[in-house]
């Protein structure tokens, strides 16, 4: 047996990976790949078996190091990575076995199917260029894509638009950013239910432009991208934007702006690693932005309806912490404070909600719900 691991792909992320054949049952134990950030999380392999004829095991294990920075070991049952053997589609692994070393440590152990050609191995369900054609064909050209400029490393930033309204446009716009971390998939499926949901009905009462990836380059590096040196994008806002994307998004909704009545910005991101509860909002901090606060509530109240129980946190507004905890602006409070616009950021598991473990068909479903609610609160 002869077991071959590589991240050498487009959003290919796998630090360390050292293959075990000699035991009882084959594996892979592994780090995510910080890749010049102070969080790494994200990973993404193949498994490649290049032996004609193995077989003395049904499953194999995988084993992730390093998650103490993230969560207690007794959490760490609940974060459920994806794969998908060659041909095939991508499933959740069951929960994780947690060994704890003497000195706190601990590596969590998931299985998957053995033997394999090749597996693919992912934190979550993985959401790049061929998820997002795959979109626009379903999606029949209601979607217009336009390069709204150029990243850091020189690769087209994408806006999606259903209208591009006009300087006297009166349609309420709405504005939806995913993957300012570009670690967070579960972000764009939700924004990719969203999308999907408004093509099908074609009757969307909103001037609607979104960002799905939001930083490409690490999306394409394979970079986690929270907390990236220096700035991460979504701690990169102010008047004088620290990073190229904010700068190219900045003016992008300047000319939303311009181009509609603007009415709310949603910013899509993971939640913890660990989260189970379901789908939470962070709202604007009422001391600092009393106006958006009040205005994010009437919105959140009506996203947390559509949500219902299945997929929505019993305590699902939360209050956005960083204003007061970080001197850099983020994006919500930017949008707040600088363009006095209401601002929401919707966190969505990587895993599960309760026991039910979540696919990319359920964060369609939210995001088709978040859709409904928007549709609903504007009356239409
Ligand atoms: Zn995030």
């Amino acid at each position: 047996m002869a077991l071959h691991v590589t991240a050498n792909f487009p959003g290919g992320n796998v630090c360390q990976p050292v293959v075990d054949t000699a035991s009882d049952v084959s594996g892979v134990t592994f780090y995510a790949h910080p890749k010049a950030g102070t969080e790494a999380l994200w990973f993404h392999f193949l498994i490649k078996d290049s032996a004609s004829n193995v077989g003395k095991d049904r499953k194999m294990r995988i084993t992730l190091c390093g998650l103490e920075e993230w969560m207690e070991p007794s959490f760490a049952g609940d974060l459920l990575p994806v794969y998908r053997p060659q041909g095939q589609g991508w499933h959740r692994c069951s929960s994780g076995t947690v060994n704890t070393e003497p000195d706190g440590r601990f590596r969590v152990t998931w299985w998957i199917p053995h033997p394999e050609p090749q597996t693919e191995v992912a934190l979550c369900f993985p959401y790049g260029r061929s998820e997002l054609e795959s979109l626009r064909s379903k999606s029949r050209n209601y979607w217009a894509e336009d390069v709204i400029g150029m990243t850091e490393e020189g690769l087209p930033l994408r806006r999606w638009s259903s209208d591009y309204g006009g300087l006297d446009n009166r349609k309420s716009g709405l504005y939806l950013i995913a993957r300012e971390h570009a670690g967070e998939t579960p972000a764009s499926w939700v924004v990719d239910g969203v999308l999907q949901y408004l093509a099908r009905i074609k009757r969307d009462p909103f001037l609607v432009w979104a960002i799905p990836i939001a930083d490409p380059d690490a999306a394409e590096r394979g970079i986690h991208g929270a907390s990236t040196y220096p700035l991460d994008v979504d701690r990169a806002w102010g008047e004088s934007p620290a990073r190229r994307e904010v700068r190219c998004i900045q003016t992008d909704i300047q000319r939303w702006r311009s181009h509609c009545k603007p009415v709310l910005l949603v910013d899509f991101h993971a939640a913890e690693p660990h989260e189970k509860d379901g789908v939470y909002c962070e709202i604007p901090d009422p001391e600092c932005f009393p106006e958006e606060h009040q205005a994010a509530v009437k919105w959140a109240n009506v996203i947390q309806h559509e949500l219902q129980s299945a997929y929505a946190a019993d305590d699902f507004k939360r209050m956005a912490m960083q204003s007061k905890q970080t001197p850099n602006t983020i994006l919500c409070d930017y949008i707040c404070g600088h363009l006095h616009l209401c601002a929401l950021s919707l966190r969505i598991p990587y895993s599960r909600i309760g026991t039910k473990t979540l696919s990319q068909k359920n964060y369609r479903e939210i995001g088709e719900a978040i859709a409904k609610a928007m549709i609903n609160k504007s009356g239409r």
